[in-house]
């Protein structure tokens, strides 16, 4: 992937350097280059733009995401409009199964799951008793609903915590639920409806000719120079004097001087069958069978008309500098703490430096949440100190 003459191009005077060339430095390297006309060098260590975004064809012809599955969804509409002039959308809707004891029930966890796993009094009494506490269509972080003061919504939701999120979290993190921030669990609730879909966002759709090609429309602007398999360091060595945005790790930066934060990997294993599809949805997840957390089948996510299907197997993994991605951080509290005085060294250097990213801010941001806090960091920040 890249650019033909990127390193060439790099040679010149340029007045920023944004290392990383994902979702946040894309959408930072684009607002500085179109809307204050200044040059900017993007850099990434890696060989191709678009960061744990990065689409491609396999060696089947099967378009896939290197780095995991990736949908788009979004309640923002700055967000929607600022990305749909790069690109046009296919909308799709995310779905979900979690296998439970051996049966493929909607997750989030929802109205038809109780009635797929209980019997029907049974069911019909839950649903009653979640709906009258809580109302139809609400959404309730599992952790909360365990604290219910009713007995029966207490044993449902210990039922779920157990089925679903227990096991599943032990695999994702090596870490059970309560040690997480609450956020973590909390981004798969239980949804009082019969909405089958993994997400409510207002815009779902995934990007009509993939995420690179969305990239490479966002990093086309004149001003902007790409240097791919390049490391932030040795852009910063010959441009001294630029300003930068790091959306690398904020920890890498600092040199680890307080110590490393701590990440979490995966390991992805594909598989092809010789069908035109071979699961229901687009991911089914096997929250206590197996050592992977998720199977998705990317057919269904990109709509690509094939022959034969592309599994891909999701299994955590420790992170290990040099030997896999940083693809998580890990919100707890004492991932926190440590974090703090990474914080106050990036403050220190506002003004010539600026950290962001899921990596930069140590944030779980999905897609939109990044773009959201770049254009944010440009408008509230740059857009000022670039003019001075
Ligand atoms: P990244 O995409 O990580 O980009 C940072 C880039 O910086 C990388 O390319 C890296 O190579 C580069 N870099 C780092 N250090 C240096 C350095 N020193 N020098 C040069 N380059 C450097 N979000 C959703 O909205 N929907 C999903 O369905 C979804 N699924 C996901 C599935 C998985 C398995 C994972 C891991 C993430 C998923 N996400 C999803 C989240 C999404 O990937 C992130 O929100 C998004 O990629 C963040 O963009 P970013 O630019 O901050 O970081
Ligand atoms: N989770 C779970 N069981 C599931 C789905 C999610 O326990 O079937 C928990 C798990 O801790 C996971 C978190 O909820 O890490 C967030 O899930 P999400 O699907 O949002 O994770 P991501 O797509 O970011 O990996």
């Amino acid at each position: 992937m890249g650019r033909s003459g990127d390193r060439e191009r790099e040679g010149a005077m340029t007045d920023w350097i944004v290392a990383g060339a994902g979702f946040t430095g894309a959408t930072l390297a684009e607002r500085i280059a179109a809307e204050l006309g200044q040059r900017v060098l993007v850099v990434d260590r890696r060989d191709h733009l678009a960061g744990n975004a990065f689409d491609g064809a396999d060696d089947n012809g099967i378009v896939h995401h290197r780095y995991g599955p990736h949908i788009f969804h979004t309640n923002s509409r700055k967000v929607w409009d600022y990305l749909s002039r790069f690109t046009d959308w296919r909308p799709y809707h995310h779905e979900v199964l979690a296998v439970v004891e051996g049966r493929p029930v909607p997750v989030p966890f929802n109205l038809e799951s109780i009635a797929a796993l209980f019997p029907a009094f049974m069911a019909e009494n839950l649903s009653r008793r979640v709906i009258g506490e809580y109302g139809y269509g609400r959404k309730i972080p599992i952790l909360k609903m365990r604290e219910s003061g009713d007995d029966e919504i207490r044993f449902l939701a210990d039922y779920v915590y157990r089925n679903v999120f227990e096991s599943y979290t032990r695999k994702q993190w090596s870490l059970d639920p309560d040690e997480l921030d609450p956020s973590v669990t909390a981004r798969v609730p239980f949804h009082a409806s019969r909405d089958p879909r993994y997400f409510q966002d207002v815009y779902q759709a995934m990007p009509r000719a993939g995420y690179a090609a969305l990239f490479e429309r966002m990093l086309s602007h004149p001003n902007i120079e790409l240097a791919l398999g390049t490391e932030f360091d040795d852009a910063r060595r010959r441009h001294p004097d630029a300003r930068v945005i790091f959306t690398g790790p904020i920890d890498e930066y600092f040199d680890y001087r307080h110590g490393a934060l701590p990440y979490r990997s995966l390991r992805f294993v594909h598989r092809v069958e010789e069908v035109a599809f071979a699961q229901p949805v687009g991911t089914v997840n096997y929250p206590n069978d197996y050592d992977f957390t998720r199977i998705t089948e990317m057919k269904r996510l990109t709509g690509q008309a094939c022959g034969r299907t592309l599994l891909i197997e999701e299994y955590p993994e420790a992170y290990e500098s040099g030997r896999n991605e940083p693809y998580y951080p890990v919100p707890t509290q004492a991932s926190r703490a440590l974090l703090e005085p990474y914080l106050d060294a990036a403050r220190a250097l506002e003004g010539r430096v600026w950290f962001a990213g899921r990596l930069g801010d140590y944030a779980y941001y999905n897609m939109d949440q990044a773009c959201a806090r770049a254009l944010a960091l440009f408008e509230k920040t740059l857009s000022r100190v670039g003019a001075a």
